[in-house]
């Protein structure tokens, strides 16, 4: 139904849901964050999502990747610690309990990769974040989608959302059944684009204002879901990690665009302005 409230991410909910860091905090109290990503040459994502955490404050930082991805990781993301895959696609979960977990960028789809991936989800309840190939894996059958645990967030794109719930003919098509399938699943859908919108499981809508088309670009996802699941291990709940990431995300790159164009912006250089943003907040 439409009648579930609808409101605008503006700043003033923002700085609401910001917590500063105090003084005397240790890294033990900015959470675990296990991004689980990349496959042979689909490395770039993972670099992207670790960084994209240790840039938004994640206390400890972990990356579960596939052995062809060490060096690189290891090299480009120091910060992080690396835990092992696989050879070249994950087919090996650690389950921590203590660990946030991210899942999904440049994955790939091998059908090892799913069947574990499958068994985590069995074995794991905390909340967690899904994108990508993770939701790829997940629509090859329905079923898959009661895996997901309750309050978790998925981050998907269009094309991501009618692979896991089907086709609509339009965006308030596409609306009403992210909202019947929130409730109906229990999650946070962070349905991506010109202006994301995050329906929570009551049905509520939350629509970002921030963020421009330098982000239509490979790579803007990546950075996302690494801010979001930095924010659940900090100790944001479900909702204020994806408003927060969301709202963050995109004025990162608002800040991007004004120094490199929306033409020349890359990913990259969005985790470059992820500093500036929380200094704006300061
Ligand atoms: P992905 O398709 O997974 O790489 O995610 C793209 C990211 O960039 C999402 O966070 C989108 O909301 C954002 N994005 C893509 N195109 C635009 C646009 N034209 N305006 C604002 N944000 C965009
Ligand atoms: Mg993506």
């Amino acid at each position: 139904n439409t009648e579930t409230p609808h409101y605008i991410i503006d700043e003033e909910i923002v700085r609401k849901i910001y917590k500063k860091r105090k003084d005397t905090s240790h890294k033990g109290n900015y959470g675990k964050t296990c991004i689980v990503a990349g496959c042979f040459g689909k490395i770039g994502a993972a670099v992207l999502a670790t960084k994209s955490a240790l840039f938004s404050g994640s206390g400890l930082t972990y990356i579960l990747a596939p052995k062809c991805g060490y060096e690189i990781l290891q090299t480009t993301c120091p910060e992080a610690m690396y835990l092992y895959g696989g050879e070249d696609f994950i087919k090996n979960f650690t389950v921590e309990n203590d660990f946030t977990y991210g899942i999904g960028p440049g994955l790939g789809t091998d059908y090892e990769t799913e069947e574990k991936l499958m068994h985590f989800l069995k074995n794991y309840n905390e909340p967690l974040v899904l994108d990508a190939d993770a939701l790829n894996l997940i629509s090859k059958n329905s079923e898959n989608l009661n895996l997901i645990p309750k309050n978790s967030i998925i981050t998907p794109h269009p094309k991501e959302f009618s692979r896991l719930f089907g086709e609509s003919k339009d965006s308030f098509e596409r609306l009403e059944l992210a909202k019947s399938k929130a409730k109906e699943l229990g999650i946070y859908i962070v349905l991506k684009g010109h202006h994301t919108q995050i329906i929570t499981p009551e049905g509520n809508v939350f629509y970002n204002i921030t963020g421009n088309s330098g982000l239509a670009k490979g790579g803007s996802g990546d950075v996302l879901l690494g801010i979001i699941t930095s924010f659940l291990a900090q100790g944001y709940s479900p909702e204020n990690a994806a408003i927060f990431g969301v709202w963050l995300h995109g004025k990162a790159a608002d800040f991007t665009a004004e120094k490199h164009s929306k033409e020349a912006m890359l990913a990259s250089d969005v985790i470059q302005h992820i500093g500036e943003v929380f200094k704006y907040l300061q």
